[in-house]
């Protein structure tokens, strides 16, 4: 049983959604070099709050380099660049955002979408803690200041005229580790009829599409509407609106107001949403608790298909070294022995291991060289990319497999 108690209300954790057993940081690459070395891993051990049905992982001695090595530039997805693009067109006429409007993102990374607001003349401000990213951003023409967003933050914000009315944040939150601090921070920052959107992973696909992989150190929270919404309610906020959008498997982006804000009416979408969750079970402790089995089912499943693939003299690679890969196979313990390497397009990651099971990671051609029976898409979100772009392995019987929600072989 946990001696952590619960980030958003603090009652003390007690019930187990899913334990992943000791993990190493999930973006933690291992050089050549460093393979005869020591290795640190981390529980990845998840509870859900009796009390208010928060699914996280509990507090463990989080190492300080854990957002050191952060070198994630927005900028270099296009489709992200593109779903940044079109949240502004569509935001700036909602709420008729102006030169005299102030627009406040946290977390706003290399300015990938507060450029967006720069380009149309409306001020903006960039909340952003890592240096080296922010300086991308400032030279991109995006106001970006290097700071870690709550409270303290908030106030000094304010007393430099930055009241805001509308503060993003697009994959903050579930990473926040005081969450409290950093909602009161928004609730500080919002002018009275200001708007907040945030977006994170939703929970209800997580649980229905059985996406454990996306389960991992960095991300602390994983929020249903109901858990979100008692969070913003604690700090005098209302959710009036909510989206759910095919991002990250499946995300939601809520939309939060002053709780006394009357120009905000609470719309159909968000009561929908509410009670599509009471129905299916998100309101009762014993739901969560039935995830369990599920994600000890997958890892027998894919055990079983690799074993079986290796009894049968196939081979079998990876495809993709993604964060989520990294929860996946050091999980279910498949190391070399049953995935022979994987591949990976990106320059920085080849010639490297993956964290905790140190299997290669080479360029995608090596798959054309030696040819494989079996491939196995680890970024399961973009499969149909995938398929379609490494089509080829057909020309030799070879055929992809995806691990998520269950596993699954496409001849
Ligand atoms: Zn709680």
């Amino acid at each position: 049983m946990g001696q952590s108690m619960c980030r958003s209300c603090g009652a003390k954790l007690e019930h187990t959604f899913v334990d992943l057993g000791m993990s190493p940081l999930a973006n933690s690459y291992v050089k050549p070099e460093q393979l005869n070395r020591m290795e640190p891993f981390y529980p990845l051990h998840v509870y859900v709050c009796g009390k208010c049905l928060l699914v996280q992982l509990e507090q463990f001695s989080s190492p300080a380099d854990i957002f050191s090595d952060y070198a994630y530039f927005s900028s270099f997805s296009d489709s992200w660049l593109a779903h940044a693009k079109a949240y502004v067109d569509m935001i700036t006429p909602r709420y008729g955002l102006d030169k005299n409007s102030k627009v406040v993102e946290i977390a706003s990374n290399d300015g990938y979408l507060l450029q967006n607001f720069v380009a149309r003349g409306i001020p903006v401000l960039g909340v952003e803690p890592a240096a080296n990213v922010a300086e991308v951003a400032k030279g991109k023409g995006v106001n970006t200041k290097v700071l870690f967003f709550g409270e303290k933050t908030a106030l000094e914000l304010v007393e430099d005229g930055w009241s805001a009315d509308l503060i993003i944040g697009n994959n903050v939150l579930a990473h926040v580790p005081d969450l409290n601090d950093f909602v009161q921070g928004l609730k500080m920052l919002l002018k009275p009829t200001g708007v907040v959107t945030m977006e994170f992973p939703h929970l209800l696909q997580l649980m229905e599409q059985r996406q454990f992989d996306t389960i991992y150190h960095e991300h602390f929270s994983y929020f249903s509407f109901l858990a979100v919404e008692q969070v913003f309610a604690r700090h005098g906020m209302k959710l009036f609106d909510v989206e759910e959008l095919p991002t990250h498997g499946g995300s939601l982006r809520i939309y939060a107001a002053h709780i006394d804000d009357g120009s905000k009416q609470v719309k159909v979408r968000a009561k929908e949403l509410k009670s599509r969750e009471e129905r299916a079970g998100y309101g009762r402790l014993e739901h969560y608790l039935s995830f369990r089995s599920k994600v000890e089912e997958v890892k027998r499943t894919l055990l079983s298909f690799l074993i079986a693939a290796k009894q049968e003299g196939k081979s079998v690679v990876g495809y993709g070294a993604p964060a989520k890969g990294n929860t996946l196979l050091n999980y279910c313990g498949v190391r070399s022995d049953l995935l022979d390497y994987t591949v990976d397009r990106s320059p920085h990651k080849q010639g490297q291991f993956l964290p905790g099971v140190h299997i290669p990671i080479f360029g995608p051609d090596h798959i054309s060289q030696t040819r494989p029976d079996y491939v196995l898409i680890l970024p399961w979100n973009l499969r149909e990319e995938v398929m379609q772009q490494m089509s080829y392995i057909r020309e030799w019987g070879g055929k992809f497999v995806v691990p998520i929600p269950q596993v699954k072989v496409y001849p």
